[in-house]
């Protein structure tokens, strides 16, 4: 091995432990900022409590600690269930759109493929009866808002097609 690539090797090496060394030193300080916040959360909620007697105290600061704790967990239980509605949602929308391209999709899943078809078209709809209460619409090809009288868009220039609009029941 040449002098050059040994002196490489090496430095890399020492990169590495020290590297190591830092992501320690890094997890310490965030576990002691951590520790500290509790105990200052602690110290502040046993501040309402710590007028009783030194052993109500401790049993107080326990019960302090049970609060963070709870609320903690909380905090956890109402992120992971978000988290778990998220996919849920990516899930239904990875399948609405696999119908949508006309692909194959499990049978039990079709009828509610259809109501989103249903409820977007009418969704649609409105949205082009609010614009036309104000005389606008939009364009054929980029969907940008023009007005009614507007025979060309005035973003992309083509020609628009007569606005369908059915009469309100
Ligand atoms: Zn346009």
């Amino acid at each position: 091995m040449g002098f050059m690539k040994k002196v490489t090797k090496q430095s890399r090496e020492l990169r590495k432990v020290a590297g190591k060394k830092i992501d320690s030193v890094t997890d310490k300080s965030k576990k002691i900022i951590r520790n500290t916040k509790i105990k200052k959360n602690v110290a502040e909620l046993s501040k309402n409590v710590g007028k009783f007697a030194d052993k109500t105290f401790d049993l107080a600061k326990d019960k302090s600690n049970d609060l963070i704790n709870e609320a903690k967990i909380q905090i956890n239980v109402n992120e992971n269930v978000t988290e778990v509605k998220e996919i849920y949602e990516e899930i239904g929308t990875s399948v609405y759109d696999a119908y949508k391209k006309g692909e194959k999709v499990n049978d039990a899943f079709l009828k509610e493929c259809k109501m989103i078809e249903e409820i977007t078209k009418e969704i649609i709809e409105m949205e082009v009866k609010e614009l036309y209460l104000k005389n606008l619409r939009k364009c054929d090809n980029c969907n940008e808002i023009i007005s009614i009288e507007d025979k060309f868009c005035v973003s992309c220039g083509t020609q628009q097609k007569p606005l369908k609009i059915e009469e309100a029941k």
